[in-house]
């Protein structure tokens, strides 16, 4: 019998050193929970960063990994398959991208947002548009790519010089008319701030967005990566301003679990890329696609979509009613949600939240991440308030 901490020697020994300490080694979940290899169980309120959608071991899920896998898991992109097109469908029609629009798919959000900004640099009226504008505090991914257009200088620092081009703009309208010209060629930003620590765009600030994009002949590409398959309260989170953008990056939770990204394209983005231009081996894999589209499709039929609104607001009531004095404010919508500490304690939260059996995550030095899966219910709400209260309070106590 070994010692149960021998693991944690092994992981810090073996495994490249990007990442710090895990915070347990995890067996087995189902629905909103997980074990560990000592069988203690944790609510997971964050679903392995908003990715999976129906919770663990859904048996939706379960089924289409099997029954796929048991019938054609990879083909490579010289052959078309069924569940490919299907999914293509499915995300152009849920997006509004409509009877125009055109998909790419690859196996990671990081992947997705090299997709668009190589769409961005075809965007380039014959080399008149040389830039791209992103967001101050934006994450993207951390590719070389996608780590261009992230703006936190933490994650970018010693990886110089990346793709250029790039300018990273506060998240006002003000900024944004006064970068906007006819040299941008494409305008990319997160419509919540997830790793940010679920910063949401000021009221009107995507409208003016369109607005300015349009006007400059600028693509608006949305990274839907956090945002979409339903966790705000729409199927994706520019769709509450009522606005098209040119194109959206999807992964995270449209796979509930599988991985997978994808590039959607709106109206004359979609004629952009040529032949050859873009690929991927695994993108687009029959598995990955027919998982995603069971995801999505229980997604739909379940109505989680309807639930994510509705248990996001009593998700903040529940934070609220707990009346803790660290409690600065709520942020965020449906089920990606922000809790603002008064304090910056949110890593001494999250732990203590592991001690009382719920994931959580501290986004920030004061902000909690909270993103259970779609599927939650009041069951999970009552626990999440017992111990998400218990955290609080464990925390306050020693302040
Ligand atoms: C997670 C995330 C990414 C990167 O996705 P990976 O699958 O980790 O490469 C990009 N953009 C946003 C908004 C994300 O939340």
């Amino acid at each position: 019998m070994t010692g149960s901490n021998d693991w944690r020697d092994h992981y810090a020994h073996r495994m490249m050193r990007t990442l710090g300490a895990p915070l347990a080694r995890l067996e087995r979940g189902e629905g909103a929970w997980v074990w560990d290899d000592e069988g203690t169980r944790y609510l997971d309120f964050l679903a392995g960063i908003a990715v999976n959608s129906l919770g663990h071991a859904h048996p939706v899920f379960v089924e289409a990994v099997s029954r796929q896998a048991a019938t054609l898991a990879h083909v490579s992109n010289y052959f078309a398959t069924r569940p490919t097109m299907e999914l293509a469908d499915r995300l152009t029609r849920l997006s509004g991208a409509g009877d125009a629009g055109r998909v790419w798919f690859g196996n990671s959000g990081a992947e997705a947002n090299e997709a668009a900004f190589k769409l961005a640099r075809r965007n380039n009226s014959g080399g008149a548009r040389t830039r791209v504008l992103a967001l101050v505090d934006a994450f993207h991914g951390r590719t070389m790519g996608s780590l261009a257009l992230t703006g936190k200088p933490a994650m970018r620092d010693g990886f110089e010089p990346l793709p250029g081009g790039v300018t990273h703009l506060p998240s006002t309208v003000e900024a944004l008319e006064a970068a906007m010209d006819d040299s941008v060629a494409a305008l990319i930003l997160e419509p919540i701030k997830g790793e940010a620590g679920v910063l949401e765009l000021p009221p009107g600030y995507l409208e003016a967005a369109r607005e300015l994009t349009r006007r400059h002949g600028a693509l608006l590409i949305v990274d839907e990566i956090q945002t979409g398959a339903g966790r705000t309260g729409e199927w994706f989170a520019y769709q509450h301003a009522g606005i098209l953008p040119d194109a959206i990056t999807v992964a995270k939770g449209i796979g509930g679990g599988i991985p997978i990204g994808g590039l959607v394209t709106f109206g004359h983005a979609s004629d952009l890329f040529s032949k050859g231009q873009h690929g991927s081996t695994f993108g687009g894999n029959p598995l990955a696609t027919s998982v995603a589209g069971a995801v999505l499709d229980e997604i739909e039929g379940a109505d989680l979509v309807g639930n994510a609104a509705r248990r996001g607001i009593q998700l903040r009531e529940r934070v609220e009613g707990l009346g803790s004095p660290l409690v600065a404010g709520v942020r965020g919508r449906g089920l990606l949600v922000g809790v603002a500490l008064a304090e910056p304690v949110a890593g001494h939260v999250s732990a203590a939240a592991m001690e009382a059996g719920l994931i959580v995550n501290a986004a920030n030095d004061s902000t909690i991440r909270i993103a259970p899966p779609l599927t939650i219910g009041d069951a999970e709400l009552d626990e999440f308030q017992d111990r998400f209260g218990r955290a609080l309070a464990a925390v306050a106590d020693t302040l």
